[in-house]
């Protein structure tokens, strides 16, 4: 029987070396030569999974590994699939633009796009009125082919003067001349999804009178209530404790799809932090930075205890001036100077 060490190494007879977990290219992800078929990314995947689910792998980096190879396998067999059956075109194709969140756009998942589809009526054939079976009085304008108008006397455009109508208004489009069928599709989003990356979904393009077609959806993204875009870039201010921004503390920052906490260094003076990977996704793999402004608060309706608290801190600080506050004792000795002269 073969001892589990060496099991062990003959994982690292033929998997990839490990990929970088800065920066994101699918297919040094999976370890694939590009381009590979659609076959290969689901072999790659299902061998990488093996070895990174977090159910199968105790190890800190095992889920973030497992996203990304996940991610990787999402990424690249949606544009293989829309390569391998990028045939001579099939019927009309239709574009259109498919509004997702900046989560969405990170963490990918289910989407419904509402196709509408424009027929001319069948009642009217697309001309809006239908005709009469027997002329009609005109009701505006009482048969007289007039409106009075506060400037005098005006020909009816109802029935252009004629006094009768021989249409009316089809009521099956309400004039339109046209009958609107509309229709919910589940777009599946990959996590990832660069804004402007396009989504091809086969066979659900204007049809079907004309063949089926493609439908073409170009992403694109939704504001942010929280973070502004600059980019690829996201940016983010954050109210902190002036306390716990002096004490190094860590604090919390929403970032998409959760929250990161973040140590500070101790003594303040950190105002930006740029969180790298936690922007948005670049087209060629791999996000942006998230750079967060610290705006250190001070704490406002101290009572007794806290101020006795801060005094107490200080007063301790102040045995050592020189150290803990430089420009105040560097301030002292000038007035003594000033003083003995
Ligand atoms: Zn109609
Ligand atoms: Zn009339």
């Amino acid at each position: 029987m073969r001892p589990a060490a060496e099991g062990g190494k003959l994982w690292a007879d033929f998997a990839p070396p490990d990929f970088p977990l800065d920066t994101f290219d699918p297919h040094q992800v999976l370890g694939l030569a590009s381009p590979a078929s659609a076959d290969e990314i689901r072999r790659a995947f299902r061998r990488l999974a093996m070895r990174w689910h977090p159910d199968r792998n105790p190890s800190p980096e095992a889920s973030e590994r497992f996203r990304l190879i996940r991610a990787a396998h999402d990424a690249l067999l949606v544009e293989t699939e829309a390569l391998e059956s990028d045939g001579a075109a099939r019927g009309p194709v239709e574009e259109g633009e498919l509004e997702v969140s900046l989560e969405e756009a990170v963490l990918g998942g289910t989407k419904t796009f509402t196709v509408v589809r424009r027929h001319p009526c069948p009642v009217c054939a697309g001309e809006g009125d239908v005709p009469l079976q027997y002329s009609r009085l005109c009701e505006p304008c009482h048969g007289t082919g007039r409106l009075r108008r506060a400037s005098g006397l005006e020909r009816c455009g109802v029935c252009e003067g004629k006094g009768y109508r021989f249409k009316a208004r089809c009521e099956a489009c309400a004039g339109s001349g046209e009958e609107i069928a509309s229709r919910e599709l589940a777009v599946t989003l990959p996590p990832l999804s660069a804004e402007g990356r396009i989504l091809r979904l086969q066979g659900q393009g204007p049809g079907p009178a004309d063949g089926p077609g493609d439908l073409f959806l170009a992403i694109r993204y939704r504001d942010h209530a929280l973070f502004t875009r600059r980019g690829i870039d996201l940016a983010l201010e954050v109210p902190v404790s002036v306390l716990a921004w002096l004490a190094g503390d860590a604090v919390a920052i929403p970032v998409l799809g959760g929250t990161h906490r973040v140590p500070l260094r101790p003594g303040g003076g950190e105002r930006e932090l740029k969180l790298a990977g936690f922007g948005l996704p670049r087209p060629e793999g791999g996000r942006g930075e998230l750079r967060v402004t610290l705006r250190p608060e001070f704490p406002q309706a101290l009572d007794a205890s806290a101020l006795e608290a801060l005094l107490r801190l200080d007063r301790s600080l102040a045995g050592d001036e020189g150290r803990h506050y430089p420009e105040v004792a560097a301030w002292r000795r000038r007035v003594q100077a000033a003083g003995a002269d």
